[in-house]
């Protein structure tokens, strides 16, 4: 990129919290010659879905934020950092240097004139016991180093010499816990990993020929049927197709523990179950971060809604006339989808644009109904009020619409190169399972994504998969 526009003091300060969807949309939409820019990224908080991808390698992912702010007219200020105060009345933010290594400085408050606030949900564990402990989760890039680490101890446990055959067994038992996309996605994931694994010419097996075929995933979940949201058709390709993965899902139960070595399970007929496994994976869903409680509990008035923030149909945080908010941290009937978020960020990149040119044209008014009264000589007259008039114009053809979304369908990925979709098509519901909508999925997907050079990471690592396996050492 060529040399970018320097800090304008003349410019508002937009501060953007967050680099999911959202925040990531957003940026890759606005015009930054309206504005300066810090984007304040939320250490490992991006792009969960794709990042849950174990054979996506972490670079491909965490690039896009500093790779789109550097093809940004005016140069926008990456701080990689955790938000810990957001002030609306005074307009600040406070945040801390949370990594390993710090300076002298680690804590700052920096102001803003606007505020975009997309900082996402985080996992949510109802307090179960032993959930924080000994689980892993899949919301950020080091719980899925985590899980990497603790599925191969797994392995390597139960391939310890003389291992008693009981422990072999409950080592290799892994429970994902949650039938909803994430819980699905992860459990079809892990299955793959697991095929290609065994595989005569792949590294598990000719490391752990003994432990290869013996791994069995159990899909935990509370309700009746996995996947609520999709239609009947869909959910029974996805059982039929875990049933030959063979892994199995245990509808109608709930996980009312999880220990260091077992997972405690209320069964359908209210029973109680210990399991023993190697590892559980916690995908039961998300909650509100404090982050997102402490500045709602700040204007008190207007956000009442325990979901999350409430804001108006041009995604202001109601009470506020200076902080947008958009994605899983919002309350709106929209479903907490990285769909939405992209669109709303999109969305808010052009809202903001018509601001700006809005405040320009204002301030250009008031300039010139200021100077008008003191000109003399009829032609600069007739000059100035026809100046006027067309400011007025242009500022009366300045209008912000509200968001509006436009539902593309829902994807996902069930392992085994299959995917199922239920796709807005016509005026009826198009549903689709199977290779070719995993084609497609994967197509979607990598259309999504951000940056060429993002897209052609995800590509190749997607390529490397094929040609050369995962890369299953923790090294
Ligand atoms: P979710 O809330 O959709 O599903 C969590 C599931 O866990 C629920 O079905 C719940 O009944 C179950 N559960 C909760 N506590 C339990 C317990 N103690 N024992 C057993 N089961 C329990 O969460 P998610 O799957 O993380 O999805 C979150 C959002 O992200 C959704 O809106 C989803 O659509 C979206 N998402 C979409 C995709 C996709 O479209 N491909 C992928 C991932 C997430």
């Amino acid at each position: 990129p060529g040399p970018q526009l320097p800090f304008d003091s003349s410019k508002k300060t937009l501060v953007v919290l967050g680099s999911g969807w959202g925040a990531t949309s957003l940026l890759k939409t606005l015009d930054t010659t309206e504005y300066n820019v810090p984007e304040e990224l939320l250490p490992l908080h991006t792009l969960a879905p794709e990042r849950r991808r174990r054979h996506a390698e972490p670079r491909s992912i965490i690039q896009p934020t500093r790779y789109i702010t550097r093809h940004k007219t005016r140069s926008v200020a990456v701080i990689e950092a955790e938000a810990s105060d957001v002030d609306p009345v005074n307009k600040t933010i406070t945040f801390q240097d949370t990594s390993e290594i710090k300076g002298s400085v680690s804590s700052t408050t920096i102001p803003f004139d606007y505020l975009v606030y997309a900082v996402g949900a985080e996992v949510q564990t109802f307090n179960i016991p032993g959930v924080q402990q000994n689980a892993c989760f899949m919301k950020e890039l080091h719980d899925a180093e985590r899980m990497q680490r603790q599925f191969m101890d797994c392995i390597e446990s139960a391939a310890f010499p003389g291992q008693d055959p009981q422990e072999v067994e409950r080592l290799l038992h892994m429970v994902v816990v949650g039938g909803g996309p994430t819980g699905i996605e992860l459990s079809g994931e892990l299955h793959d990993f697991l095929e290609a694994c065994s595989r005569s010419h792949d590294d598990l097996k000719a490391w752990y020929p003994e432990m290869a075929g013996k791994v069995r995933i159990t899909l935990v979940e509370a309700l009746p049927s996995v996947l609520p949201t999709f239609s009947k058709q869909l959910i029974n390709y996805t059982e039929s197709t875990f049933k030959e993965s063979k892994i199995d899902i245990l509808t109608k139960t709930m996980v009312k523990e999880v220990k260091e070595n077992s997972v405690v399970l209320q069964m359908p007929d209210k029973s109680i179950k210990e399991v023993p496994c190697g590892m559980v994976v916690w995908a039961a869903g998300n909650k509100g971060r404090k982050l997102t409680q402490d500045l709602m509990a700040k204007l008190p008035e207007t956000q009442k809604n325990r979901r999350g923030i409430e804001v108006d149909d041009f995604l202001r945080m109601k009470g506020s006339d200076s902080i947008f908010a958009l994605g899983d941290c919002t309350a709106t009937s929209y479903a907490p989808t990285a769909q939405v978020a992209s669109q709303q960020g999109a969305y808010l990149a052009r809202v903001l644009h018509q601001m700006a040119k809005r405040d320009n044209l204002t301030e250009k008014l008031l300039e010139l109904e200021s100077v008008a009264p003191a000109v003399v000589g009829e032609e600069e007259k007739k000059k100035v009020v026809e100046e006027l008039e067309n400011a007025k114009n242009q500022l009366a053809k300045v209008k912000l619409r509200p968001f509006h979304y436009s539902h593309q369908g829902s994807l996902a990925y069930i392992g085994s190169e299959k995917a199922i979709a239920d796709l807005p098509f016509m005026n009826g519901n198009f549903a689709s399972g199977g290779v070719a909508t995993y084609l497609f999925w994967r197509s979607a997907y990598l259309s999504t994504l951000f940056s060429l050079r993002n897209r052609t990471l995800v590509a190749t690592d997607w390529l490397k998969v094929k040609l050369f396996g995962r890369d299953v050492s923790r090294d």
